[in-house]
């Protein structure tokens, strides 16, 4: 519908028209900066930043009901700028003019609920939400959307002038930088550094695709991150890690999404999701916490972190009962098969460490929980989802094996409905599913295949055959209908299907 069609009270409220006063807020010293220019970290004590609307407290003041009616109206509106993370535009990007708004179809991914097998195997009750369906196929795509719609902002004010967008990646962030940085060309270039031979050959493609620069770097991602993050201090250039808070903000669409996909009664919900650099967890914590803040959501939902026994310094922390003695300590990651989250010091730990604070103050009882699994659990989770009509990459596979542990745990409740982070499309990480079929993991994984999940093509040539078919060399007469006919009737015996006369 176009904003005309609609009645005359509705015109008014579905345009944005929140005046935000947005500002980067440091988690170290708690000082606050303009947001005139990028900053990534406090220029006086280096903690990482997040941004507050200093308004916020106006968004209070229009009851639960008229955001909800007024997020459900917008779903019928056609203004692209409005089409994507930016429904929850006053929550995301206040001060993000609808002209700078970049939307290339990203938000707005499905959660498809398990069918009874797959519930039944996992003893849960839970759907994904494929974050694989957004355009460069994860959900970093949000982030892109706001942190280049907030560049867009920048230049469009004169504060900016050519940026060069740069980032660190495990595969799946440099896809999305290059892919909106190509949009918007010219005037924005990109380029991308990757630890060289940590990203998948699918991954690596993306942003040469889209025709960004890569670097490869010697190491992980964790010494690519340090590079880059050289680079920001001393060059001009703009760094679109999650370290970016503008990153985080566009990330919280995944909370509000799922607010309104369940008709904001998520009390009842656990949402499950992966952590590598703790962006998304940041994003998802901050996102259920505002809208409980303004009164969209009357509660909030659980939460739970999965992390791979690889790579799990955050699980590593919250071992520590007591909130006083816990100390975050960095780890050396081994390889994973959830590699976009094969990080061992990451950057948004601060952030987590506050929000988990807030989440469970605000929710009056503990509702963020961490949990470890085996790289064995993650890729047998993943196919036996996939077995089931998902497309969920490693790190879903990942998120239902960490479900599954949770529930073991005692931690979910029967009446509960759990929402789990398909971060990925499963066809990035399609090497993997390869190794497992093949059975050919290097020994580190520590990964035996399940014969039920070894799935291999069948070649079927019935040895009578003199002739077969080649590209370039048909068959043809009695010689055809002799292949066809052996064949079909090979490959009927194998499924073991009698014939049914005629
Ligand atoms: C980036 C990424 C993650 C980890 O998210 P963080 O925000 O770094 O915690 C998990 N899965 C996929 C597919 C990713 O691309
Ligand atoms: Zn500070």
């Amino acid at each position: 519908m176009r904003l005309e069609d609609f009645a005359p009270p509705w015109r008014e409220r579905l345009l944005p028209a929140h005046p935000g006063r947005m500002v980067y807020r440091c988690l170290g010293c708690g000082a606050q900066f303009g947001i005139e220019r990028l900053l990534y970290v406090c220029p006086q004590c280096r903690e990482v930043l997040l941004l507050e609307d200093l308004h916020f407290d106006r968004l209070r003041e229009r009851p639960g009901a008229e955001w909800r009616a007024i997020f459900d109206h917008r779903k019928m509106l056609t203004l692209p700028a409005l089409r994507g993370i930016y429904r929850y535009h006053e929550f995301i990007g206040p001060v993000v003019p609808l002209e700078a708004v970049v939307y290339l179809g990203e938000g707005h991914t499905p959660v498809i609920r398990a069918n009874p097998p797959l519930r039944d195997r996992a003893g849960v009750d839970f759907g994904f939400k494929h974050e694989g369906q957004n355009p460069s196929a994860s959900f970093k795509d949000r982030g892109m959307a706001s942190a280049f719609s907030y560049i867009r902002t920048l230049l469009a004010a004169g504060h900016l002038s050519q940026v060069l967008a740069v980032c660190a990646s495990t595969g799946d962030t440099s896809a999305a930088a290059a892919l909106y940085a190509a949009y918007l060309q010219p005037g924005i270039r990109s380029a991308v550094l990757l630890p060289h031979g940590k990203v998948t050959p699918q991954q690596l493609s993306q942003p040469l695709g889209s025709g960004a620069v890569v670097y490869e770097i010697p190491g992980v991602f964790d010494d690519c991150m340090k590079v880059v993050e050289a680079l920001s201090e001393d060059y001009p250039v703009a760094l679109l890690n999650s370290k970016n808070a503008w990153r985080i903000l566009g990330q919280e669409s995944y909370a509000y999404e799922i607010a309104q996909d369940f008709d904001y009664d998520v009390g009842r919900l656990v949402v499950a999701v992966p952590i590598g650099n703790a962006g998304n967890i940041t994003a998802v914590l901050s996102g259920f916490l505002k809208f409980h803040e303004a009164g969209v959501i009357r509660e909030l939902p659980k939460i739970l972190g999965v992390q791979s026994e690889h790579a799990d310094p955050v699980v590593r922390y919250y071992e520590e009962a007591d909130p006083a003695r816990r100390r975050f300590v960095p780890v050396t990651v081994r390889p994973s098969v959830a590699q976009a989250a094969m990080i061992g010091n990451p950057v948004s730990m601060p952030r987590v460490i506050r929000l988990v604070d807030r989440y469970n103050q605000s929710a009056g009882r503990e509702r963020v929980f961490f949990v470890r699994v085996s790289e064995q659990e993650i890729m047998d989770w993943q196919l036996a989802a996939n077995g089931n009509g998902h497309i969920a990459c490693t790190h879903g596979g990942e998120a239902l094996a960490g479900l599954v542990r949770a529930k073991q745990a005692g931690w979910i409740g029967p009446e509960e409905f759990a929402v789990l982070d398909a971060t990925a499309h499963a066809l990035k990480f399609s090497g993997f599913q390869e190794l497992y079929f093949e059975d050919r993991f290097p020994p580190e994984f520590g990964i035996r295949p399940k014969p039920e999940f070894r799935r291999r093509p069948v070649f079927i040539r019935p040895a009578d055959l003199e002739r077969v078919p080649a590209p370039g060399a048909p068959l043809e007469g009695e010689a055809m209908r002799r292949f066809v006919r052996r064949t079909a009737e090979e490959i009927a015996s194998r499924l073991g299907l009698a014939r049914t006369g005629a």
